[in-house]
C-alpha cells in the first residue's frame, strides 16, 4: 500500500497530458466480485521516461502499454509501473475488483427489506483505483467513458447522460474533462423520477424499497433543484457545464453526499423514512445547493491537489447556505449554520490538529480525508462571507467568474482565485487572504461597558485576535417583564475591528443603557464572542425573549463556548436550556441545543454520579417542550426525540416502554421508526429491555435501518455475553460500514465500572491494528468508538501511548489525536467543578 505523496503528484502532472478514459464494468460476476477494464489514452511530454498507474485489483487479467503485454506480477503497493513511455500513449488494464462494504470505492448492498442488490462509486482522495486503472489525481483531469454489464433488471446511471441500453448493456456519452476521484457509477433495480428545467434533464433515482418515499420527496428535492440552479445561473457566467442532472440516493453511504458532476450520490436517510422536522428538510434542501455549487467550484474547476480543498469545500459551504437561505423556502438556512455547523469548526480550530483554511498541509492522499472538517467547510464559509462582506458581491463574483472562466475543467490554487479577485476588485486581496485563509484558531471578540447610571459612557469591542473583522454589534432592549417580557432590536451598528484592535462604538456614548450587547449579531464572522455582564444577566433571564432567531443561534453557541472553555459548569448551562429551550422556536437551534447537552454537557464533562439528575432535568425540559402549547409539530418531534433519547429513570424509562406498545403518545405524534430503535437502544442499556423484544422489532421492520437499529441496542445491553459479541463485530473484518457504526455506538452505553474498565483497556490494545482497515472504519473505531465519556489521567496516558506506536494509519491518529484535545479538555472542565475548587461565575 503506497499512497500517493504530492511531489509523486506534481511529477507525474509534467509528465503526463491524460487523453481520455474509456472504461467497461462487469457488474453482472456475482456478489463478491465485479470487471474493470480500462483503456487510458495519454501523451507524455518526455518520451522514454517513465510513471505508474494505480489499481487495487483482487484478480489481475492483463495490462498492455501500446500494445506491448505488461507483467500482472509487477503490480505492488497497488501501482504498476509503466516504462519507455512514448509521446503517444494507450493502455489497457483488464481486472477484477472487489466489492466494498465500507462505503469506499465500489460499495454493493442487499437490502433486507426485499433482497435486491444494488452498486454505488464513491471514491474521494484515493478510492479511485478501487473502480478503475487510473492516474488518481485531481489534476489529471480527463473525458471519461463508461460502458456496463448489468444484471437484467437493473438500471444503471453514471457521470455522463445515458447513450443506450440494450440486453443488459449500458452506455453513456463521454463526459467533459473531470477529475477520476468525480468519477461514478450507481446501479440496481432502481426506482427513478425525472423531470426537467431549463432545458436540463434532471433525475432521482433509489432503491426499490424506497420508492414510495422517493415519489413522496420527489416534488421538494425537486423545487430545490430548479430554485438552486435558478439562483446558481444568475450569479455565474457559466451555464451548468455537465448535461444531464442525476441526484442518485443510497445506502450506507459515509457522508452526507457527494458532488460527482451529473451525478449527485446523497445518502438515503435524507429520503426520511421516518418523520422529519422542517430543520431536517432544511438541511436536506442547503445539501442539495451545496452539491449543485461544487458543479462550479471542485468539478468545473478543481483544487489542483489536495491542500486546497477549501475551494471546493468552503464554497459549496457557503453557497449552499446562501443559495437554500435566499431562494428557496428556507429561508432560516443561517440560522442552523449558527446553531449547529459552526460548532463543528470552532472545535476543530481549537485542536492541535487545526490548520490554515487554505493550504492545509496535506502531503500525501492518506491525510486527505481528516482535512474534510469543521476548518474546510464551516470556517472556509464564514472567512467568504467576511470576503464579501468587505468585497460586495459585484465584486466578489465577477472575481468568482473570471476564475471559472480561465480555469475551466482545469485545476486551480489559492493564488489563482486571488489573481481573478484582485483583478476584478481591485483591492489587496492577498493581506486579506493572509490573515484569513493562511492562519489557524479562532479569535476573541470582547465588549468592554462602561455606565452611569441608565446611561452608557463607553462601549468599546475589543479584537484578542490575528484577523481583521467586519462585524455588527446588535443592541437590545427588555420591553416588560415576566413571561410576556421581550427582547427587541434597538440597533444593529457596523464595527470594523483590526488585528488586535480595541474600537470605541460612538453611537453608543451617551445613549441609554441596553439590555443586551452582541458582537458578531448576525453572525457574519468567525469568532468566539465574549459579552458584558449586563448582557450575560440578559441571557440567562430573558434568552428565549429575543425576537431574533439567528441572534439567539449566537448566544446559544455562546453558552455552548462558554461551557467547552469551563467558564459555564455544567449545570449552569443545564438551567439556561430548562429556563428557555422550552420557549425556543428555531428548531434548529432546539435539536442542536438538546444534542449538546445530552451528549457532552451531560455525557461528557459531567462525572457519572451526576448524569442521572442532569438527565431528568433534561427530559422535564424536553417535556416542557412537548406540552408547550401552540408549539409546531417541528418542534414537538424535536422534543419527542429529546424525551427519548434522555430518558433515565424509571418512570420515565416506563413512559418509553408504553410508548413503544402504542399507548400514551403525545397527541399528534406517534414513534416513528428511527425512534422506535433509539428508544429500544435506551432501554437495552439500562437493562430495561431483552434480545426478545429486539427481535421481535426487527420481525416488525425488516429494513437495512432495522438492523442497525438492532445491532445499536444489542451492543448496549448491560450484559457480557452482548459484549463480547458486539466486541467481536467491531474488531473483525467484514462487518458493513454502518453495522459497525451503529455497533460503536451502543458500546459504552451501559456496563459496571469493572466490565467497561476491562473493554477501555482492550480498546488501547485493538484499535491500533483495528485501525488499518481503511478510513471509514478508523474513523468508527478511532472517534466513535472511543471511550471519551471516561476522562480520567489513565485513559489520556493510554491515548498518549496508544499514538506513539508505529500501527496507527495517518487517518486513524487523526482521530486519536483529537479525541486527545477533547479528553484534555474534559479533564479540565471536570476538574473546575470539583467540590472545593471555585467556579467562576459564569
Ligand atoms: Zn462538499
Amino acid at each position: 500500500m503506497s499512497a500517493l505523496q504530492r511531489s509523486e503528484a506534481i511529477r507525474r502532472a509534467r509528465l503526463l497530458d491524460v487523453r481520455s478514459y474509456t472504461v467497461d464494468l462487469d457488474l453482472d460476476r456475482g456478489e463478491e466480485v465485479f470487471g474493470s477494464t480500462t483503456v487510458i489514452r495519454f501523451g507524455c511530454a518526455e518520451p522514454g521516461a517513465d510513471t505508474f498507474v494505480q489499481l487495487e485489483a483482487a484478480g489481475f487479467r492483463r495490462a498492455e502499454l501500446n500494445g506491448r503485454p505488461l507483467d500482472p506480477g509487477a503490480l505492488a503497493g497497488h501501482r504498476l509501473a509503466l516504462d519507455g513511455l512514448a509521446a503517444e500513449n494507450e493502455l489497457l488494464v483488464e481486472a477484477e475488483l472487489p466489492y466494498s462494504n465500507t462505503g469506499e470505492g465500489l460499495h454493493r448492498f442487499t437490502d433486507p427489506a426485499d433482497g435486491a442488490g444494488y452498486v454505488y462509486a464513491t471514491l474521494g482522495p484515493d478510492l479511485a483505483p478501487r473502480l478503475f486503472a487510473c492516474f488518481d489525481q485531481p489534476d489529471l483531469k480527463a473525458p471519461f467513458t463508461l460502458t456496463a454489464t448489468a444484471p437484467a433488471d437493473w438500471t444503471v446511471v453514471a457521470n455522463g447522460a445515458p447513450a443506450e441500453h440494450r440486453d443488459g448493456r449500458w452506455a453513456f456519452h463521454p463526459t467533459e474533462a473531470i477529475s477520476t476521484y468525480l468519477v461514478t457509477v450507481v446501479a440496481g433495480p432502481l426506482h427513478s423520477v425525472r423531470a426537467e428545467h431549463d432545458g436540463i434533464p434532471l433525475a432521482l433515482h433509489a432503491r426499490r424499497s424506497l420508492a414510495a418515499e422517493l415519489d413522496r420527496e420527489a416534488p421538494e428535492i425537486f423545487e430545490v433543484t430548479r430554485d438552486s440552479l435558478d439562483r446558481l445561473h444568475q450569479l455565474f457566467d457559466r451555464r451548468y457545464p455537465f448535461g444531464e442532472y442525476h441526484q442518485a440516493f443510497v445506502p450506507e453511504f459515509n457522508w452526507g453526499a457527494m458532488e460527482n458532476p451529473g451525478c449527485v450520490v446523497y445518502r438515503d436517510e435524507l429520503l426520511f423514512r421516518s418523520a422529519p422536522t422542517d430543520a431536517d428538510r432544511e438541511l436536506r434542501a442547503m445539501i442539495v445547493c451545496h452539491e449543485m455549487a461544487h458543479m462550479w467550484f471542485g468539478d468545473l474547476v478543481t483544487m489542483r491537489w489536495w491542500d486546497d480543498l477549501w475551494l471546493n469545500e468552503s464554497f459549496a459551504e457557503m453557497l449552499g447556505y446562501r443559495v437554500a437561505a435566499e431562494s428557496t423556502r428556507f429561508t432560516g438556512a443561517w440560522t442552523g449554520f449558527a446553531a449547529r455547523r459552526k460548532g463543528w469548526g470552532y472545535d476543530a480550530d481549537q485542536r492541535a490538529s487545526t490548520h490554515p483554511v487554505a493550504g492545509n498541509g496535506t502531503q500525501s492522499v492518506a491525510e486527505a480525508m481528516g482535512n474534510f472538517d469543521g476548518i474546510s467547510y464551516a470556517k472556509g464559509a464564514s472567512a467568504l462571507r467576511q470576503l464579501v462582506a468587505w468585497l460586495g458581491d459585484e465584486a466578489f463574483f465577477a472575481g468568482v467568474n473570471r476564475y471559472f472562466e480561465r480555469h475551466a475543467f482545469g485545476n486551480a490554487e489559492l493564488a489563482d482565485f486571488l489573481a481573478a479577485l484582485a483583478e476584478t476588485s481591485g483591492r489587496d486581496v492577498r493581506a486579506w487572504a493572509d490573515a484569513w485563509l493562511g492562519t489557524s484558531g479562532v479569535d476573541t471578540l470582547r465588549l468592554e461597558v462602561r455606565v452611569e447610571g441608565d446611561t452608557i459612557t463607553a462601549v468599546e469591542v475589543v479584537n484578542d485576535g490575528t484577523r481583521p473583522h467586519r462585524i455588527h454589534l446588535g443592541v437590545h432592549d427588555l420591553h416588560g417583564s415576566g413571561p410576556r417580557a421581550t427582547v427587541r432590536r434597538r440597533a444593529d451598528l457596523p464595527v470594523e475591528l483590526g488585528p488586535g484592535a480595541r474600537v470605541e462604538v460612538p453611537e453608543l456614548a451617551g445613549a441609554g443603557r441596553a439590555a443586551l450587547l452582541v458582537p458578531n449579531d448576525g453572525d457574519l464572522s468567525w469568532a468566539k464572542i465574549r459579552l458584558d455582564e449586563d448582557s450575560w444577566r440578559t441571557v440567562t433571564g430573558s434568552l428565549s425573549a429575543i425576537e431574533d432567531e439567528l441572534t439567539r443561534a449566537v448566544l446559544w453557541e455562546h453558552a455552548r463556548d462558554l461551557v467547552r472553555d469551563g467558564e459555564l459548569p455544567p449545570a449552569g448551562y443545564l438551567d439556561l436550556v430548562a429556563a428557555h429551550l422550552p420557549a425556543e422556536s428555531a428548531v434548529a437551534a432546539v435539536e442542536a441545543v438538546l444534542a449538546f447537552a445530552r451528549t457532552e454537557a451531560i455525557g461528557r464533562y459531567l462525572t457519572p454520579g451526576d448524569r442521572p439528575a442532569a438527565l431528568a432535568l433534561l427530559g422535564r425540559t424536553a417535556d416542557a417542550l412537548l406540552t408547550r402549547p401552540g408549539a409546531g409539530h417541528s418542534l414537538r418531534l424535536a422534543a419527542l426525540r429529546g424525551a427519548v433519547q434522555s430518558a433515565d429513570a424509571p418512570a420515565d424509562l416506563e413512559r418509553l416502554r408504553d410508548w413503544l406498545a402504542g399507548t400514551g403518545l403525545p397527541e399528534g405524534l406517534d414513534l416513528s421508526p428511527d425512534l422506535r430503535w433509539a428508544a429500544l437502544a435506551v432501554l437495552a442499556a439500562r437493562g430495561a429491555t431483552d434480545e426478545t423484544a429486539i427481535a421481535g422489532e426487527l420481525d416488525r421492520d425488516r429494513s437495512d435501518a432495522a438492523e442497525q437499529g438492532a445491532a445499536r441496542a444489542r451492543a448496549a445491553l448491560p450484559e457480557p455475553a452482548a459484549k463480547e459479541r458486539a466486541w467481536a463485530a467491531l474488531f473483525e473484518a467484514g462487518t458493513s460500514n454502518r453495522l459497525l457504526a451503529a455497533t460503536a455506538d451502543g458500546f459504552w452505553r451501559s456496563g459496571t465500572e469493572e466490565l467497561t474498565a476491562e473493554y477501555v483497556r482492550r480498546y488501547f490494545e485493538a484499535v491500533p491494528v483495528g485501525g488499518r482497515r481503511g478510513d471509514r472504519v478508523a474513523a468508527v473505531l478511532g472517534h466513535s468508538l472511543f471511550p471519551r465519556d471516561r476522562a480520567t489521567d489513565e485513559v489520556v496516558a493510554a491515548t498518549e501511548a496508544c499514538l506513539r506506536r508505529p500501527e496507527p494509519t495517518p487517518a486513524l491518529r487523526r482521530s486519536l489525536a483529537d479525541e486527545l484535545d477533547d479528553l484534555r479538555r474534559t479533564v479540565r472542565v471536570r476538574r473546575l467543578q470539583a467540590p472545593g475548587l471555585q467556579t467562576p461565575g459564569r
